[in-house]
């Protein structure tokens, strides 16, 4: 008999009978004072110690060689790694929306401290073209806009339009992926960026090639500065 297994299964009823609180990550049950479960604590994970501006990673595990973007700085509370890899999934094809607001929590963290000198005119965030509206019930990237903008009370603004739909990113090779969507995303009608300092919200940057077209267009049509936040980030391989 596997003494643990025993263990646990009688830790988890007497978990149901004692407390109502749930895991913010799986919802699993946990202690009162908590705010997640073991497993989730083991596997979240989070990104620590000092950012690289370029990427988001640590400077342990920045792999960008400081490839300089068009946009002046991104963070991100997570990887896109282990568990943060299912929560996403959820938050943005299976309606789990409440992820909004958990991640919206810890990018706003990440956003007061890697930020803290900005003064931001406005939150905006990577739009949806129209064939996605139809396909979609909701733009994620939007939804975690409307988290921070209340949080950290900076008003949201509806900046950009994405004009049309290229190949998805994921599974294309990178060499191709370069210069794709340039073209794809605009400044909205009657946006005015003139001197504005904008923070640039979507879920998770990947190549970083929507973020940095969207920031390319933004100051191309006048905007100051445009910071990014993503609840998750690829690390580029070290070479
Ligand atoms: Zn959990
Ligand atoms: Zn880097």
């Amino acid at each position: 008999m596997d003494f643990k297994n025993v263990f646990n299964s009688i830790k988890k009823t007497f978990l149901w009978f004692v407390f109502t609180n749930h895991c913010k990550y799986c919802n699993a049950l946990i202690g009162e004072n908590e705010e997640m479960c073991e497993d989730c604590g083991k596997n979240l994970p989070c990104i620590t110690g000092e950012k690289c501006e370029f990427c988001g990673a640590s400077k342990e595990r920045c792999g960008c060689k400081k490839h300089k973007m068009n946009f002046d700085g991104i963070t991100a509370p997570f990887y896109y790694e282990k568990g943060i890899k299912e929560c996403l999934k959820l938050f943005k094809f299976n309606g789990k929306t409440h992820f909004a607001h958990i991640l919206a929590e810890e990018m706003s963290a990440c956003i007061q401290k890697d930020f803290a000198n900005v003064k931001f005119d406005f939150v905006c965030y990577v739009p949806f073209s129209n064939v996605q509206k139809i396909e979609r019930d909701y733009n994620q990237s939007e939804l975690l806009a409307e988290r921070i903008s209340t949080i950290l009370e900076i008003p949201l603004k509806n900046a950009l339009v994405k004009l049309f739909d290229v190949k998805t990113q994921h599974d294309m090779p990178i060499q191709q992926r370069k210069g794709n969507i340039y073209g794809v995303y605009d400044v909205r009608n009657g946006v005015s960026l003139k001197g504005k300092t904008v923070l640039l919200v979507d879920d998770i940057m990947t190549t970083g090639e929507t973020l940095n077209n969207c920031a390319l267009i933004m100051k191309i049509r006048g905007a100051e500065k445009v910071y990014c936040a993503t609840s998750a980030v690829t690390v580029k391989k070290k070479k």
